[in-house]
This record gives C-alpha cells, structure tokens and sequence, in this order.
C-alpha cells in the first residue's frame, strides 16, 4: 500500500550538480490521479532556468572532467547508474504510481528493467568506433571520428516518464553528451527522485546533468530553441512533435521524434485463440490504454468475430479497477484530467459516428472499484476504419473492433492510417506472419505477443509516429557525429585552383 501522506512534498529541480527552486520562485502542483489530490510541489522554471542549465551543460560538455573522461570511464558510471537504479528500484516505482497512477506491478517490472539500459550502452562507450578510409592518394592517410554531438535536451511525455527518459539518457552519457530534461508537467516527481538518488550519487560533473521542470510552452521551447542545443530527442504527441520539429530547425539541430499511434491488432482466424484474446487486452487494457503502442484497432476476421469478441468482452468485463498501489489492481485511472476529459469525449464521437458500444462506455464510479479519474474498459464494435474513433489516438483503454475477410484486407485496413508505431499478427502460419511482417508500415511488428521491448531492439515510428529510432546500436548514432580527418603525407604542393583529387 502506497504512504499517502497528506502534507504536500516540496520538490527542488537540479541544475548544474545543485538543487535549486525555479529563478521565478514560483511552483506548481502535480496531482495523485487516484485519489485526485494534489500530492507535491514541482518547480516552475521557465528561459531563465533554461538558459542557466544550457550554460551549465555546455560548460560541461566543452571543459572539466567530463570531455576528459576515457570512454570506458564513461561506461563505468553508466554501469554506476544501473547499480543505483537497481537499488532503488521499488521507491522509484512507487513515487511513478502516485504521480500517473500506473500499477504497481507495471512499475517494478519496469523500474527493474531500466537497468539493463544502462548496462547495455555502458558496454557500448568504448566501442564507438571510427574508421579508417582508404582514398585515392597514396600520400594521405584518412580516417573518421565519431564525436558526441554535444549538449541535448530530452523532453519526455506523462505515460511512461523514467523509462522514456532511460531510452535517451544511456545513450546520450555513453556518447559523451551532456543533457538537459524537461519533463511532463504532470509527472515530474519520479525524474527529480531518479536526480536525487541515481545521478547526483554516480559521480557524474556538474552540468552533465540537468533538470528544468515546467510546461512546455514555457520550459520546453525555450530549450527546443536554444542555440546551445545541438539534439533534441522529443517523446510525446504527433501535434507536439511537429511543433518542436519547426522550432528546432531553425536552428539546423538533430531531432528525434518518438510520436502517438493507433496501432493494429490483427487476429486471424488460424490464430491460438486464448493467446489473442489475452494480447488483444494487453495491447488496449494494459496501463490504461495510456501507452503510444496502444493496439487500439483491433482487426478481427469475420470467420470467427463473434466469437473472438465474445470471449473478449468476457475477459476484459472481469479486469480489477482499482488502488494502482495494490498488485490485484489491474486497470488503473486516467493520469491527468484533460486525458480523461478526452478519452469520455471519444467515447461520445464513437457513439455519435454509430459504433456499437458493448462493454464500458462511460466513467467507472467508486462502486465499480474506480473513482475521480477512471474510465470504464470499453470496447466498440461495428467500427468502420474511416470513423474518428478509429483513425485518432485516444490514449485510454477504449478499443475500436474491425471486421475483415482476407489478408489483403487486413493490410488495407492496417496501413490506411497516418500513423505507423506498431502492429500485432495473430495466426500460425509461419508465411501470413512473414507477409504480415514485411507489408505493414509501423516501426514495430508483433507476432503472437505484443507490448514487448527490449534495450536491444531498435524502436520507433513509420509515417506520422515519428523520426529516427531509439534502442539498439542504432540509436548512438543519433548522439554522435562524424568527421573526416585527412592527413598529407606528401607535397602541399599543385594547383591551388582547382579541387584535389586522386588524379
Ligand atoms: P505532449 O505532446 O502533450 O507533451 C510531451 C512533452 O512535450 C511534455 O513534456 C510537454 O510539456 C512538452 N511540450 C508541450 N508543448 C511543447 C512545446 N511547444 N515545446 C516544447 N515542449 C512542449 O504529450 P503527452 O500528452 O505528455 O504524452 C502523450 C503522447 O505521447 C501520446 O501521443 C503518445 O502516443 C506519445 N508517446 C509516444 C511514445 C513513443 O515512443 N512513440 C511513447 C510515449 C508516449
């Protein structure tokens, strides 16, 4: 059980290895979605603090220990890192449950796992390597460096605040960036908890890494603008995402967009029954719906729609709403009071477009194990793939079912959408999954398992999802640039006029 204490906690943010109150003074309140109350004070910083944490991670990242650190110095902090996380973990997962209301259970699965972030690309530090390049001159010697690219600011969404910031923040040190976070304005109490006792005891410089706490328009942009900002690496919303992508171009910064879905769920009917249905619920009903690779259009085959959403509906009817502190909950509340306005409202548009509504459909009172911000596990049927509530993310546990009769239309259905973040197969023929895998346009495809990540997998989006991939190698690349260092050995002689070639 959770200590819900009624005296407010009063956070500071860190900037530049010191705790500090925003330079305006001022703070905000961040609610505990289950009980609706207002559970600690956040620090509201605004350009001021932004402008003092760039200078700080510039000055970190320019001069001091930091830049002179060996790369397998670095990797040994990172391996610091996990150290502390682990030990630590369960604190860290309970401070996310009562800031987002995420269970319990999730939380120490994830708080567990981070480590394994910081463990893998603290493995990666010492191996970044360049290359040697052979050119077309016998007297010079070519080779690329690979250097971080310099100081990055994440901006991280409410869903999934520590795990989201790990994605980005183990790379980033084992490259040698500096950083500065800013994190969701309704949950910022777990990242300054992860400052306090992760970062602040792993012996990393001052200025490496910073925290401004704040909202976006005010904290986030000017970060996204600064000029000392070299990457911005953004997890949030697509209309957010393409904001942030304007206002860092003009400035010609490296970004990396993590952006919303709607991704497909597709059961067919050759599919182990038991299996899709209990993935079909986890890709809507887990975390709330509250997770950017929701499965939320699930496409079901006519053959055996009936009986799928059936047993489906009988599933998802016995899901425990409740205390997300407690290990039986299995669907907690809506995190913030705009999302659970906007999830009720999507339930309306689904209703009003003539989507049949067959479980849930509305808020789930105190008598049904809910509260101030729950919404009933809904399920609608009868959804055409051009209605609203099946091309828009509602970002709950609302599911729209959708009928199809063969594997061409199951793709139709399945990309005839803006987004592309995941896609679940269910079948068990070994040639669907393979075609399924290969003509579905998401970054991720699931086949007889879905909600699945690993530190080692690159993940990310197609289409409107986003840019550039985060997990596995490929993600250093993302914090690292390359330069082509040319060594003459020979004359510097010849035609100053004219390019130098081989010939
Ligand atoms: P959001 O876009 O409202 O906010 C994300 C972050 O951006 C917050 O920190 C916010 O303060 C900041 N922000 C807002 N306006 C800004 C501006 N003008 N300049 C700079 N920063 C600004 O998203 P949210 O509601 O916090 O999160 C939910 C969304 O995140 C969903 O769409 C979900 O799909 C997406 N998401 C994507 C992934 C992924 O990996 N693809 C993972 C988790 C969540």
């Amino acid at each position: 059980m959770l200590d819900r204490v009624a005296k407010l906690k009063d956070y500071q943010t860190y900037i530049d290895g010191k705790w500090v109150d925003a330079a305006s003074g001022k703070t905000f309140q961040t609610l505990d979605p289950y009980t609706g109350s207002a559970w600690a004070n956040i620090p509201e910083c605004d350009g001021r603090d932004v402008d003092i944490a760039v200078a700080a991670a510039y000055r970190a990242f320019e001069t001091g220990p930091w830049p002179q650190l060996t790369p397998t110095a670095r990797g040994k902090i990172l391996r610091r890192i996990a150290g502390l996380i682990e030990k630590h973990a369960e604190h860290l997962a309970e401070i996310e449950v009562r800031d987002n209301g995420k269970l319990i259970s999730e939380m120490l699965a994830q708080t567990k796992y981070l480590p394994e972030w910081f463990y893998y690309y603290g493995g990666l530090a010492d191996k970044i390597q360049g290359a040697v390049v052979p050119v077309d001159r016998p007297d010079h010697f070519n080779y690329v460096l690979r250097e971080p690219i310099g100081v990055c600011a994440f901006i991280t969404p409410w869903n999934s605040p520590l795990m989201l910031t790990g994605w980005k923040l183990a790379p980033a040190l084992a490259a040698g960036c500096t950083v500065v976070i800013k994190p969701s304005e309704y949950t910022s109490a777990s990242l300054l908890e992860f400052m306090r006792l992760v970062v602040a005891e792993a012996d990393l410089p001052p200025g490496v890494v910073n925290v401004v706490t704040g909202y976006g328009a005010v904290a986030g942009e000017p970060l996204v603008t600064h000029p000392k900002i070299a990457k911005v690496a953004f997890t949030g919303g697509t209309a957010t995402g393409a904001r942030v992508n304007e206002l860092a171009a003009k400035t010609f910064k490296k970004v990396s967009l993590e952006l919303g879905g709607k991704s497909p769920n597709i059961v067919f009917d050759d599919c182990i029954l038991e299996d899709a249905v209990s993935g079909a619920i986890s890709g809507i009903f887990a975390a709330t719906g509250q997770t950017c690779i929701a499965g939320s259009r699930l496409l079901v085959q006519e053959s055996i729609h009936d009986v799928f959403v059936e047993k489906l509906v009988a599933m998802a009817r016995e899901a425990k709403l409740g205390d997300p502190g407690l290990f039986e909950t299995q669907v907690g509340p809506v995190t913030t009071p705009p999302q659970y306005q906007k999830v009720l409202s999507y339930i309306d548009i689904a209703k009003g477009e003539g989507a049949t509504c067959v479980l849930g459909g509305g808020p789930a009172g105190k008598d049904e194990g809910g509260g101030t911000y729950f919404v009933k596990p809904t399920i609608f049927t009868n959804v055409d793939n051009k209605m609203r509530i099946a091309q828009e993310e509602v970002f709950g546990p609302v599911l729209s079912v959708i009928k199809f009769t063969d594997e061409e239309d199951a793709l139709r259905i399945a990309n005839d959408i803006a987004y592309g973040l995941g896609a679940g197969v269910w079948t068990q023929s070994i040639k669907r999954a393979y075609t399924m895998a290969r003509r579905i346009k998401a970054g991720t495809v699931w086949v007889n398992t879905y909600r699945a990540v690993s530190f080692t997998m690159p993940f990310g989006g197609y289409k409107a999802s986003g840019l550039g991939r985060e997990n596995g190698i490929e993600t250093m690349d993302g914090y690292l640039q390359s330069k082509s260092v040319w060594i003459n050995n020979g004359s510097g002689g010849g035609n100053p006029f004219i390019m130098k070639t081989a010939s």
